[in-house]
């Protein structure tokens, strides 16, 4: 096809399609986790010592013990193959941020040629996947290929049905054959194990006797964009890369503020309704959905969970959204910046530590001044937030979420803590050393006697503060869309573990020295916010003068990825992860150097396709413009009519500006001498990417002239309007 016939066809096979009639959803008690091997639907197959010995694991994180496996492996085999099954997945989280299977039947060939079906208890407990084939970061070199997957029994198995089979899947760690974590679960563990033993510590410091092993929880809300797949498969960029490296934002963008929370399209509704089928089933408890900012762009949200659950849900959530639109003939974009110059996608990761005794720590109650529980708890998450808000940076760094960490939509590459109007005043009076009141809530008086009044909450919100209290939790806002929840929950536990150590040896020095365990907490109190309340800002994030004011107090500003991974490397996060037993020293540095790769070579592979895009794309739409211009001015000139020649020339200069850049570009990228991973990382950040920029630019300018039907790739006003 030529010209802009491929956008054409897009258009009138998204306009004319047949739609999808809308299902009348089932009852959600009929759907609800009925593809999820449950604590329930064992206490009803297992033997009752069986069953006692997994609840006791799943519920307390007691040690598993592993001589109930074979019964277990049994039943579970049974119930799948009920529900369709012919073959088992161990499924497993490596350093990308997708989900890994490796499928094997049930079936066992016998002596005699026959087969049975078999699930024994070692292939339930351990699988054996290539420990070399998944990023590692020099951890296992192709010829030490072993590594292993084991069986996570917090996580329910569950079965995954796709038009092409069922197939039982089951949550696993992944670790090399030196026994070091290679995937995003195995860190996750540790961490919340590491954070539940300095919270109980510090809890019967406090006084309390019977203290229930305590569990970060985890709510992610995914926000995504949806456009019709006839427009992605007329797009390179959208289906290699994920967003558009070329397009000129349309006329109408965001600025009406007429779709956040507008009125669902049609279209979308029965596609989300669809989605949400799915998840119950799967037991994943979505619960709210909206329209987001952008036009074409939504939001998931589910109901909060114990955080590794919640972890392995949303990477189940990414590929059911991912599939199901396919289904429904659209594309479902998770890239944090899919558009230039409107709203890119980020995932808040809402979390909060807690448990059966004690409740949710983070909780303030109605009078947070006397919480002291509370306070010491929130206190420590801002002298973790403090210490290493360079590693909450990191850890959220991504080519992808470059893009939008730091632009006026998104919150800024500086890690700083809301607090709100209420607890602010709290810890400020901690901090002057005289702690009298709470400032009230009150009651929301709408002023008209058939409202009703409401109370309202002790504090407002901030959009623009990337790590905010909301309440009863922290969330944080500037997690990329694409990203596991793991890294940052990781982080977050980590961090928290640290302080509540620190904490409460404090706290037992203060009470050693004999002073009433009140008076030692608001010693510790006030010492926390005297070095680190620096990081407590309630203002707006997305000023300048906040970022000059940032740097005056010490915070860091860590604009890109290449800025950011580094601190990974730093002795202090590297003490951080090995006082913590989270990861070790050759851990840590693998993550470095998978997600370092992994940056310059998105980068890479964007700038190779931009270059391609431009010469086979672009250029020939852009001659043929200026040829068609210039013979129809000739022509003209023959009979005396001169007509003006300012677009001619507008591209022709444009197209010449462009091919300087694309091959400055193409040059600057065959360059491959680094000395260090570190230089490497710099040169694709400062060097690569603002040549790209300057490439996009021309194009985006040309695309503003060039006649429509000449023009080939599908425009932003028809790939976020036309649905
Ligand atoms: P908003 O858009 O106002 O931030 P949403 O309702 O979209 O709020 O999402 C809030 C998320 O926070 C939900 O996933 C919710 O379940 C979760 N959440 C609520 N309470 C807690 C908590 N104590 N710990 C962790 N997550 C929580
Ligand atoms: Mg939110």
């Amino acid at each position: 096809m030529s010209g802009n016939e491929s956008r054409f066809a897009a258009i009138s096979q998204i306009t004319d399609r047949e739609i999808l009639p809308p299902k009348t959803p089932s009852r959600l008690e009929e759907l609800w986790a009925t593809d999820v091997f449950t604590l329930n639907k064992m206490q009803a197959c297992l033997p009752k010592d069986v069953f006692k010995a997994i609840k006791k694991t799943v519920q307390t994180g007691g040690k598993l013990d592993v001589s109930v496996a074979g019964v277990v492996a049994a039943a579970m085999k049974d119930w799948a193959i009920s529900k369709g099954a012919l073959y088992y997945a161990h499924v497993f989280y490596p350093m990308t941020n997708i989900t890994a299977e490796k499928h094997d039947g049930f079936i066992s060939v016998q002596s005699d040629g026959s087969v049975i079906t078999e699930f024994t208890d070692k292939v339930l407990v351990q699988g054996e996947p290539d420990g070399s084939s998944f990023p590692n970061g020099g951890i296992r070199s192709t010829f030490e290929a072993r590594g292993y997957t084991a069986w996570d029994v917090t996580s329910p198995a569950y079965v995954m049905k796709t038009d092409n089979g069922v197939t039982l899947c089951i949550p696993t760690v992944f670790i090399s054959w030196t026994g070091e974590a290679l995937d995003k679960k195995t860190p996750l563990l540790r961490s919340n194990a590491a954070m539940s033993h300095a919270a109980t510590r510090l809890l019967k410091l406090l006084g309390h006797s019977e203290v229930a092993p305590v569990n970060s929880s985890c709510g992610a809300e995914q926000e995504y964009f949806l456009i019709d797949s006839h427009f992605a498969n007329s797009r390179p960029d959208i289906l290699l890369t994920g967003r558009t490296l070329f397009g000129r934002p349309a006329a109408k963008g965001q600025q009406f503020d007429d779709h956040y929370f507008g009125a669902i399209p049609e279209r979308v509704q029965v596609f989300m309704q669809d989605v949400e089928e799915r998840m119950y089933r799967l037991g994943i408890p979505a619960k709210t959905r909206h329209n987001e900012v952008a036009p074409g762009q939504f939001e998931i949200a589910p109901f909060f969970e114990a955080a590794n659950v919640a972890s392995d849900h949303q990477q189940m959530t990414m590929t059911i959204l991912k599939n199901t639109a396919k289904k429904h003939g659209f594309i479902c974009l998770l890239h944090e910046k899919p558009f230039a110059g409107i709203n890119g996608s980020g995932k808040h990761v809402n979390w909060s530590v807690g448990n059966a005794t004690q409740g949710n720590l983070l909780d303030p109650g109605a009078t947070p001044h006397s919480n002291l529980q509370f306070l010491l708890f929130c206190g420590a998450v801002i002298r973790g937030v403090h210490k290493y808000g360079p590693l909450l940076r990191a850890v959220v760094a991504s080519a992808s979420n470059d893009h939008r960490l730091g632009a006026n939509e998104a919150p800024p590459a500086i890690i700083s803590v809301y607090l709100g109007s209420q607890l602010e005043d709290v810890f400020e009076q901690i901090k002057r050393g005289e702690v009298k009141n709470s400032a009230h809530a009150g009651v929301m008086n709408l002023g008209v006697d058939t409202l009703p009044e409401f109370p309202k909450d002790p504090g407002d919100r901030n959009r623009t503060s990337p790590f905010a209290f909301t309440g009863n939790r922290f969330e944080f806002r500037a997690v990329g869309s694409n990203q596991a929840v793991s890294g940052p929950l990781v982080a977050m536990n980590t961090i928290l573990t640290d302080s509540l150590i620190w904490v409460a040896d404090t706290l037992e020095a203060e009470l050693a020295k004999g002073v009433a365990l009140n008076d030692a907490a608001y010693t510790v109190l006030k010492s926390v916010m005297e070095q680190h309340s620096a990081v407590i800002f309630g203002g707006n994030g997305y000023c300048q003068e906040w970022h000059k004011m940032a740097v005056e107090r010490g915070l860091l500003n860590l604009p890109t990825t290449a800025d950011a991974l580094p601190v990974l490397k730093e002795k202090y996060i590297e003490e951080l992860f090995e006082k913590t037993g989270v990861l070790s020293a050759t851990e840590l540095e693998s993550r470095f150097e998978v997600y370092s790769e992994q940056y310059v070579q998105v980068i890479e592979m964007e700038a190779k396709l931009m270059i391609s895009l431009a010469k086979t794309v672009i250029y020939p739409a852009a001659y043929r413009y200026l040829s068609e211009l210039s013979c129809t001015i000739a022509n003209l000139k023959v009979i005396g009519v001169e007509l003006e020649k300012e677009s001619l020339e507008k591209v022709a200069s444009l197209t010449k500006l462009m091919m300087d850049s694309v091959s400055k570009l193409s040059d600057a990228l065959s360059k491959h001498d680094f000395s260090v991973t570190e230089e490497h990382l710099q040169y694709s950040a400062k060097t690569i990417r603002p040549m790209m920029d300057r490439v996009r630019e021309y194009a985006d300018a040309i695309e503003g002239e060039v006649a429509d039907d000449l023009w080939p790739l599908p425009k932003y006003q028809e790939m976020l309007f036309i649905k």
